[in-house]
């Protein structure tokens, strides 16, 4: 079997790493971890995150958290938590039993506070929301300082004592760090640590009335865990000094924090939001729908681990944004599915033939391995044959276009694997639809070979009409009709494709009749199809994954 992992390519981030390694930094640890935040699902995106921190533990012989960023109580699920530790797992990367939250570190946050506090480094701040925004400055002028800066420390401590007890309304008081109003990074212009909020927490419960802001939480999480590179997208880049103030103020252990690009993709949109509003107003048929590029969508529609591995391997990391498109996702995800699925006969929309001279009753088998493209694997199944078949719609043009190189009357193709046909009629309905064709087949040609070295237009796929299993087959195009969604759009939703789904009733060779959720198969001639979770008994359902070739415009 062809192994389709491209070598994994040197980067920004392993040529740190080097240097990191060489100074002897960590002492040559490599530690590394995936944060997200359980308000949603995770997609291709997150994937790249995914594979890039855990890639880098894995090469580097180090180790890999999986975190949960879980400081905003109001917006986390349960259900997220879950989907995402099963996401994660499908792709490969395993966290050995350092699964973390960031709501395990609550006390040590608060106590590291405490101690900011103490060192005058942190106050309570009365201002509320809009004033503390007022007071922040912008890009071009410096932020004022707030009239409760200069609070004594031991009013701060007490105050913060209170926050912390649940003495205060919502939004009446923040935890504020003191750094510098004037400051030419706004995140340093005394940047909030802790808001209050009477809210319950999935895993504190009732115990905190008051939550660590993201950047508060992220650096001390990754210094508590021993975290090396602390790999984030580009728009942290900023965040960074507050990263490194908040370590180095507290004195606690190191961590280097890294940006990438974040993964933008044609024809997809990325944030949780937009792709809550697909879900939620019903565009897509849930979270898992094949159509989205969420691990789930993608997992139902046939994607395997490898082939996003091997996407975001061919992507890299860079320190530039740009779009990559969805062909080369499709590029990477045919590659792998190329070398591991078994070939069978699918007809997608069938056609019948009556072959004429086959003597009625009868019927054969022949011997059809299945992994044609892999010569060690031997596997094999029979195929029956009989007096109708049904071949490919397409696979028949009564008036054959110029270079058709397929059924058409007078024409003679190979079925593949059976015998050659010669189509001598063509059965149509009252309004002119083609509904049959009629057809001879020469028995010297047995197993589809030539009985005397003379050539037939092309091969066909087939499935005797006896034997063949109906399915339903769901086709996808893209969800969006525009490779940028927001194309000439106010809202992005305006540019789905209304022709994203189209369902059709398939025949199926037998051999498939013993196939489970989640098998896949190269359909010759006509791509990769899953089989999908809908499937029960009596009723076979299958996902085209992707077609054999690049067929993006
Ligand atoms: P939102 O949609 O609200 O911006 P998010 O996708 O950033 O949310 P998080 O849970 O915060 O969600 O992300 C977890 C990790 O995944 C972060 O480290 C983030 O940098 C990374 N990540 C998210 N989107 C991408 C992307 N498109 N490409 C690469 N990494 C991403
Ligand atoms: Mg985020």
């Amino acid at each position: 079997m062809t192994e389709t992992t491209t070598p994994t390519s040197s980067n920004f981030i392993r040529t740190i790493i080097d240097e990191d390694n060489e100074t002897g930094k960590y002492d040559r640890r490599v530690h590394t971890r995936f944060p997200p935040e359980p308000n949603g699902y995770l997609h291709i995106g997150h994937a790249k995150s995914i594979n890039l921190n855990y890639g880098l533990a894995r090469d580097y012989g180090g180790l890999f958290n999986l975190r949960f960023d879980d400081t905003n109580p109001e917006k986390e699920e349960q259900e997220y938590i879950d989907a995402i530790m099963e996401d994660v797992r499908w792709l490969g990367a395993e966290w050995d039993g350092r699964l973390y939250h960031a709501s395990d570190y609550f006390e040590q946050l608060y106590q590291w506070a405490e101690q900011l506090i103490n060192d005058g480094k942190a106050y309570v701040d009365d201002l509320s929301a809009d004033e503390i925004r007022e007071h922040r400055g912008t890009l071009t002028e410096p932020g004022r300082n707030s009239p409760w800066r200069e609070r004594p420390v031991a009013e701060n401590l007490d105050l913060f004592r209170r926050m912390r007890a649940g003495e205060f309304a919502e939004g009446s008081r923040v935890l504020r760090a003191k750094i510098d109003m004037a400051s030419s990074f706004i995140v340093l212009r005394d940047p909030v640590m802790y808001r209050i909020l009477h809210a319950p927490h999935p895993r504190t419960g009732n115990a905190w009335h008051i939550y660590p802001t993201y950047d508060w939480a992220h650096g001390q999480s990754d210094s508590i865990e021993g975290i090396t590179h602390s790999i984030c997208t580009l728009e942290f880049e900023n965040n960074r000094r507050l990263y490194d103030w908040f370590q180095e103020a507290l004195g606690i252990r190191r961590s280097q924090q890294i940006e990438f690009a974040r993964l933008n993709l044609t024809y997809t949109v990325m944030s949780k939001r937009k792709l809550i509003r697909l879900v939620k107003e019903g565009h897509v048929n849930g979270w898992d729908d094949p159509r989205m590029w969420t691990i789930r969508g993608l997992r139902r529609r046939g994607y395997t681990p490898e082939g996003i591995r091997n996407f975001t391997d061919m992507i890299g990391v860079s320190k530039a944004n740009s779009l990559v498109d969805m062909a080369l996702l499709e590029h990477a995800v045919r590659e792998d599915l190329n070398a591991r699925t078994p070939r069978v006969m699918g007809v997608v929309e069938p056609l019948k033939v009556v072959i004429e001279n086959y003597p009625k009753g009868q019927e054969e088998a022949f011997e059809v391995p299945y992994y044609k493209q892999d010569k060690s694997r031997t596997e094999s199944r029979p195929i029956p044959f009989s007096r109708e078949v049904y071949i490919e719609r397409d696979d028949f043009m009564e008036e054959p276009a110029k270079g058709y190189n397929r059924l058409a009357p007078e024409v003679e193709v190979r079925l593949m694997n059976a015998y050659y046909i010669v189509c001598t009629g063509v059965v149509k309905d009252a309004a002119g639809r083609i509904v049959e064709l009629r057809a001879v087949y020469d028995p010297a040609s047995r197993g589809g070979q030539s009985p005397d070295n003379r050539k037939v237009k092309g091969t066909i796929h087939w499935v005797s009409a006896e034997h063949a299993i109906p399915a339903e087959v769901r086709l996808y195009e893209p969800l969006f009709a525009k490779a940028n969604p927001e194309e000439g759009v106010d809202d992005f939703v305006e540019n789905l494709n209304p022709d994203s789904l189209r369902v059709v009733d398939a025949l199926v060779e037998p051999s498939l009749a013993t196939a489970v959720p989640g098998d896949k198969f190269q359909f010759v001639r006509e791509g990769y199809f899953c089989v999908d979770p809908d499937t029960e008994p009596g009723r076979l359902v299958f996902n085209r994954t992707v077609g054999l070739k690049d067929t993006w415009r």
